[in-house]
C-alpha cells in the first residue's frame, strides 16, 4: 500500500521516519482516525478540523491548509483503491535533536496511513462487549486535556492492558473526580428509562461519532442529555453502548461483572446501531 509522507506517496515498506522525530522521542504530535464507507469519507471536515484544533492547542503548525489535508486524505484512498477503510493522518513535531525543545524541530512530519477496514469488534456487536472500569484515570483536563488527540496514548494503553488482564473487551476511564469519562478509544452512553445520557466532554475526547449518534438519537425521537455519570449510573443502566470511529456503535452488556440489558444488546442500542449505519452509508465526502 501507499503511505502519504510529507507530500509524497511512498510504498509502505519504505515509509519511515527518523529516530530523531519528536513524535517518536516524546509523543509530540497529533492524529486522527477517520473512516470511509462505500467510497465516501465520513465526517471528513470535522476530523480535519479536530486535527488542526489538536495541533493548535500544542502550538504545532501543520504545513498545509485544512483543504489540502482533506484532499490528501481523499487522494490516499484513491491511490490505494480503498472504499471501506480506516485512515490515520498523523502530524508530528518533526525531526529535532534529543532535547525536547520543539523550536529545534524545523518542520512537522505529515503522514497519512490507510487500510481496508471493517468494524473493529467483529462478532461482539451481536452479544455486546464486556467492559471494565479501570484504576488508571483519564488524564486530567488540567494536565494534558483529553480533547487534544495527541500521540500521548500511554494512559489509554495502560487502561487497555488493565481491561485485557481483567478479561474485558474495553476499558472505561473515570476522571479524577470519579465521574465516568470514556473508553480507551471511544465515548460512552447510558440508557435509563428511555432517556440517553453521555458524559460532558471536558474530561474526554469530543468524539465525532458521539455527536453523529446524538443526531441519530434525536432524529429517532429519543431524549439525549449530557450529564455527570458515576459508577452507580453504569451499574444500574438499562443499556450501555460506546461510540467511536473504529468501534462505530458497540453495545456493552457486562460491566465490572454486572450484567446489563439481560446480557444482550438492548432495543435503543440496536435502533441507534441501525440509524448510525444508515448515516454512514448515505452521507460523507466522495
Ligand atoms: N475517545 C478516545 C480516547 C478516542 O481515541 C476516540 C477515537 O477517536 C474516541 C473517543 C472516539 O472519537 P471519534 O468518534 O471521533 O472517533
Amino acid at each position: 500500500s501507499w503511505i502519504y509522507l510529507d507530500g509524497k506517496f511512498v510504498p509502505a515498506e519504505e515509509a519511515a521516519v527518523s529516530v530523531y522525530d519528536h513524535g517518536l522521542l516524546y509523543g509530540d504530535g497529533v492524529f486522527e482516525g477517520i473512516r470511509a464507507y462505500n467510497g465516501r469519507v465520513f465526517r471528513l471536515e470535522e476530523h480535519v478540523k479536530r486535527l488542526y484544533d489538536s495541533a493548535k492547542a500544542i502550538m504545532l503548525e501543520i504545513p498545509m491548509t485544512e483543504e489540502e489535508m482533506a484532499a490528501a486524505i481523499r487522494e490516499t484512498l484513491r491511490k490505494n483503491g480503498l472504499s471501506d477503510a480506516y485512515i490515520r493522518p498523523l502530524v508530528t513535531r518533526g525531526v529535532g535533536d534529543l532535547g525536547l525543545d520543539p523550536r529545534k524541530c524545523a518542520k512537522p512530519t505529515v503522514m497519512i496511513i490507510s487500510q481496508k477496514w471493517d468494524a473493529m469488534y467483529g462478532d461482539l456487536y451481536d452479544v455486546g462487549l464486556t467492559a471494565i472500569t479501570v484504576t488508571v484515570r483519564r488524564n486530567s483536563p488540567a494536565a494534558l486535556p483529553p480533547n487534544i488527540k495527541s500521540l500521548n496514548y500511554l494512559n489509554n494503553i495502560l487502561a487497555k492492558i488493565e481491561a485485557n488482564v481483567k478479561g474485558g473487551n474495553e476499558a472505561i476511564f473515570l476522571d479524577d473526580a470519579g465521574n465516568i469519562s470514556e473508553g480507551s478509544g471511544d465515548n460512552i452512553f447510558v440508557v435509563k428509562d428511555g432517556e440517553i445520557s453521555t458524559p460532558y466532554t471536558a474530561n474526554n475526547l469530543k468524539g465525532i461519532t458521539r455527536l453523529a449518534v446524538i443526531e441519530v438519537a434525536l432524529a429517532r425521537g429519543y431524549g439525549v442529555k449530557e450529564a455527570n455519570l458515576g459508577l452507580f449510573d453504569l451499574y444500574t443502566a438499562d443499556e450501555i453502548f460506546v461510540t467511536g470511529t473504529a468501534a462505530e456503535v458497540a453495545p456493552v452488556t457486562k460491566i465490572d461483572g454486572r450484567v446489563i440489558s439481560g446480557g444482550r444488546p438492548g432495543p435503543v442500542t440496536k435502533d441507534l446501531m441501525e440509524g448510525f449505519k444508515e448515516m454512514t452509508m448515505t452521507t460523507g465526502t466522495p
